[in-house]
């Protein structure tokens, strides 16, 4: 009787990949049970863009147009005027998400962290219209998730 004959009668490859199986099932997992559980985010993650308010309400957005001027995707859109105060703010705020490469340049431009990419990943949508940011989406994001936000800018500024 040939070796290779007789490990076939036994199923001795059956027996092996049985054992590789089990042994298996006592080491830690490698994958996560999503959405119920959800692996550790960088605190540089380019998430879903968000615009921030000042801890007392005001926007902080001053329609500098630096991210609209820098977004290699031309993405964003914003109109300006001056309010009565003489401050100069947005009137309109428009992010095409459909275009957006997540490339983080927006943020990076923004001299006061008003537009960024938060940790939100879980906006996948039905329809085209629908990732069609405008001011008020990027700005009920920013009331969202500045927690998250302020933690993860403020982690990273050691290396800024
Ligand atoms: S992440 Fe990049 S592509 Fe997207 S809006 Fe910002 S600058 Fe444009
Ligand atoms: S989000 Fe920042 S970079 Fe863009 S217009 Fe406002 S202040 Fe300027």
């Amino acid at each position: 009787m040939s070796g290779g004959f007789a490990k076939s009668l036994l199923l001795m490859e059956f027996w092996r990949g049985l054992g590789l199986t089990f042994s298996y099932m006592f080491r830690k997992k490698a994958t996560v049970n999503f959405p119920h559980e959800k692996g550790p985010l960088s605190p540089r993650f380019r998430g879903e863009h968000a615009l921030r308010r000042y801890p007392n309400g005001e926007e902080r957005c001053i329609a500098c147009k630096l991210c609209e001027a820098v977004c290699p995707a031309q993405a964003i859109t914003i109109e300006a005027e001056p309010r009565p105060d003489g401050s100069r703010r947005t009137t309109r705020y428009d992010i095409d998400m459909t275009k957006c490469i997540y490339c983080g340049l927006c943020q990076e431009a923004c001299p006061v962290d008003a537009i960024v990419e938060g940790p939100n990943f879980e906006f996948a949508a039905e329809t085209r219209e629908e990732l069609l940011y405008d001011k008020e989406k990027l700005l009920l994001n920013g009331e969202r998730w500045e927690r998250a936000i302020a933690a993860n800018l403020a982690a990273d500024a050691p290396y800024r």
